[in-house]
């Protein structure tokens, strides 16, 4: 386990959270069998979403392994066009509120960069979005990946409660995640490398606010299952309190 220093922005506590969800997601999944594996990465775009907190983690990963003069200039050859309409909690709000999801965002083209010699060079710290997408058949077979109803239902919630965790920070895409925290936590060598001020401007106005659960989305004979994700998760415990009371604001 890599030991990083203490986030400035973002609590420490926050980040026993998300791990403490990473963890018991992986668990909850064990009984799926997928046929993802090393080597196989036709599902390493550039269309990964992520908070703010894991943009974070990331960041630091890279500063440990000496990896941000190369993460700058990575960033500056990214060139999104396109943004999310809306968060995942976003989303599944407005289907709770039986309104019309906008259509999704427009496909972005291009492999991500952290794909090297066909591994992911940030593996141990990978968001959730990369650590949920399998496939129980080689996407490169057949142009998708194939996954069970439980699994879709178990990640979006997973997903849903990252989200919440970030509240009153950004979520969007990486590579925009990553200039923003990168300037916003005074990385010197991503801040100079992506410094023209339209490459900040222009990754921010792609950017969402992560946003609250407003509920959960899933059909009956799914609730066994996916109550059991959620119990594992929101009984945890982190020092006095469970991820459920802190997550409610409950003081220990
Ligand atoms: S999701 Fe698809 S492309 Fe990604 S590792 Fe699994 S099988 Fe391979
Ligand atoms: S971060 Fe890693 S796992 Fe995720 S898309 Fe990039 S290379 Fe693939």
């Amino acid at each position: 386990m890599v030991t990083y220093k203490s986030s400035s922005g973002l609590s420490s506590i926050k980040e026993t959270i998300l791990s403490t969800i990473y963890s018991r997601f992986a668990k909850w999944a064990t009984s799926e069998q997928f046929c993802c594996k090393a080597g196989c990465f036709t599902c390493c775009s550039t269309n990964v979403t992520i908070t703010a907190l894991e943009g974070l983690q990331i960041l630091k990963y890279c500063e440990h392994e000496n990896l941000t003069q190369w993460l700058g200039e990575q960033l500056v050859k990214c060139s999104l066009r396109s943004a999310p309409e809306q968060t995942t909690n976003e989303f599944v709000a407005t289907v709770l509120n039986k309104q019309t999801a906008p259509s999704p965002y427009k496909h972005v083209e291009g492999r991500c960069f952290f794909l090297q010699d066909e591994m992911c060079l940030i593996y141990p710290v990978r968001p959730f979005s990369c650590r949920c997408f399998a496939s129980t058949t080689p996407c490169s077979t057949c142009d998708t990946a194939t996954v069970p109803d439980t699994y879709l239902y178990g990640s979006t919630a997973a997903m849903q409660i990252i989200e919440h965790l970030g509240q009153f920070n950004s979520w969007g895409f990486m590579c925009d995640i990553l200039v923003e925290q990168a300037h916003l936590n005074n990385y010197s060598k991503i801040i100079k490398a992506t410094q023209p001020s339209e490459q900040i401007i222009s990754a921010k106005s792609r950017l969402r606010a992560a946003q609250p659960i407003a509920g959960f989305i899933f059909p009956e004979n799914e609730n066994n299952s996916i109550s059991a994700l959620l119990q594992s998760v929101f009984s945890a415990k982190i020092d006095s309190r469970t991820v459920e009371q802190i997550l409610n604001g409950e003081k220990a």
